[in-house]
């Protein structure tokens, strides 16, 4: 026997991607079920909106889910390396475990626990990005009433777990060797996918920084499991237990919520500046886990010969204290000019509109906006910008914003901090002496 789908299906598709062993798919009409896969395991009746799937006359018992041994809500809870008796090393004093009652699960899932995120570190410096996504995750953890854990892996990087903590981990699983001093695909992917196997965290958050984001798709790859890539919003429906991650889609024209239903661990990466990292909580300690990475350097197929450094202003508009952004008021290339001699006094970055950018007057590194970077400033002058919603949820976050729009009516005035209506190139030229005198005179100095 298997279950019948009657004709209430509406083809939603819901149960072909819950069933466990793919028996259902789509037909021309509705729903399909072949029998000959179906194990009556019933997964699919439940989730039918229209309750058109019934099993008449069940002729295998109900599967449930790892029965043996009985996950035990300390089985399922956190703390893997208590359970699994592997070298722990604690920290001053290890946090309590949650107070809170854990439920015994029983979805197919059960085995996955905890959410973790990938600190990004290079040479001892954590990625901003890692702290705010320990801001993100720890409401995740929350909401499932699961651990959150941070993963790192690098070469003498002991004195970074204290930061994780203060940001909100409750757990640090660490790889250190000389082999990951610098960050390379093959030897990072192996520590994590190994970590990934032994602990089975339920999702895996990544900055979408150049490593991350490399790391990520390997990891997705070799895990056989699903990755939202740029994600700029992160919920999760803690019945379900499912990543709601959404990000642009179609250019930006609508936001998508990906969800991966099928697979774990559940992943995304996560554009920087687009979450908020907790206020940071010194003194705040957890539970360290350290694990081999069991390659050697003679094994591998590439090495690191040397590092060279890309100073270029791109690299750093999303840290910028002070950005001077042009827009498409600024007529040409030789009109846009003024962004970048006003940004020289003040030691700024340069950034600017899609309009400026297709325009061909600057490289679309430095676009702002929704389907550009994310920036949040000290200081943004926006010059010439009209202030399009897709241009304004790219910088509103940012501390000051001094807009110089010839047009009063402009919806840049709308989230200005200060507004100056009028020509930029007659105000721009006298920012540009004034500061210039100001710095000169030692009234300013650079932030
Ligand atoms: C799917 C999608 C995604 C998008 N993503 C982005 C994005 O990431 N980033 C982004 O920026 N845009 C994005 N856009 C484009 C966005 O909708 C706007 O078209 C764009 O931001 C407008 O750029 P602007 O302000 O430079 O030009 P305009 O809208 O043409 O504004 C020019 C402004 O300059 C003023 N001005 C003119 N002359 C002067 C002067 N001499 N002095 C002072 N002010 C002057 C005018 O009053 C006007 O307000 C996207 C659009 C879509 C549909």
């Amino acid at each position: 026997m298997a279950v019948t789908i009657s004709a209430a299906c509406i083809s939603c598709g819901t149960c072909v991607d819950t069933c466990p062993v793919s028996a259902l798919y789509l037909g021309p009409d509705k729903c399909e079920v072949d029998a000959a896969k179906c194990e009556e395991c019933q997964e699919c009746i439940p989730v039918c909106p229209t309750e058109a799937i019934t099993l008449p006359n069940p002729t295998k018992k109900k599967i449930e889910p790892k029965e043996e041994p009985a996950p035990t809500a300390a089985a399922a809870a956190p703390a893997p390396a208590e359970e699994k008796k592997e070298p722990v090393a604690q920290t001053a004093a290890a946090i309590p475990e949650k107070e809170t009652k854990k439920e015994q699960r029983t979805d197919r899932f059960a085995d996955h626990e905890g959410v973790w995120v990938f600190i990004d570190q290079t040479d001892g410096k954590i990625a901003g990005v890692s702290l705010e996504l320990l801001g993100a995750g720890r409401r995740l953890a929350d909401k499932l009433n699961t651990q959150l854990s941070g993963f790192m892996l690098g070469h003498n990087i002991d004195s970074l777990t204290d930061t994780c903590f203060a940001y909100g981990a409750d757990a640090v699983y660490m790889i250190d060797d000389p082999v990951l001093k610098q960050y390379r695909s093959e030897t990072y992917m192996k520590g994590v996918v190994d970590i990934c196997n032994k602990y089975k965290p339920e999702i895996i958050l990544y900055g979408a920084t150049t490593n991350g984001k490399d790391l990520a798709s390997a990891v997705a790859t070799d895990l056989a499991t699903g990755l939202t890539a740029d994600t700029t919003m992160l919920d999760v429906d803690p019945e379900k237990r499912l990543l709601e991650a959404s990000r642009p889609a179609f250019g930006g024209n609508i936001m998508a919520t990906i969800l991966c239903k099928n697979h774990r661990p559940q992943m995304a990466t996560v554009r920087s500046k687009v979450m908020k990292a907790l206020e940071p909580q010194p003194g705040r300690t957890g539970k360290v886990i350290h694990e081999p990475l069991g390659i050697h350097e003679k094994d591998l197929q590439t090495r690191v010969l040397e590092i060279v450094r890309d100073t270029t202003q791109r690299m750093k508009l999303d840290e910028a204290h002070i950005i001077v952004a042009g827009g498409k008021g600024l007529g040409d290339e030789k009109g846009f000019r003024i962004c970048y001699e006003l940004a020289e006094v003040l030691g700024a970055s340069v950034g600017a509109t899609r309009d400026a950018v297709e325009a061909g007057w600057i490289d679309h590194h430095y676009q702002v906006g929704q389907t550009g970077i994310t920036v949040t400033p000290k200081i943004y002058f926006a010059i010439g910008i009209s202030g399009a919603v897709q241009h304004i949820v790219g910088m509103q976050n940012s501390e000051f914003i001094i807009a110089i729009n010839k047009d009063p009516e402009a919806p840049i005035h709308n989230v200005a901090t200060y507004s100056i209506v009028g020509d930029a190139f007659e105000i721009v030229p006298h920012m540009i002496e004034a500061f210039q005198k100001a710095v000169n005179g030692g009234e300013i100095a650079y932030v």
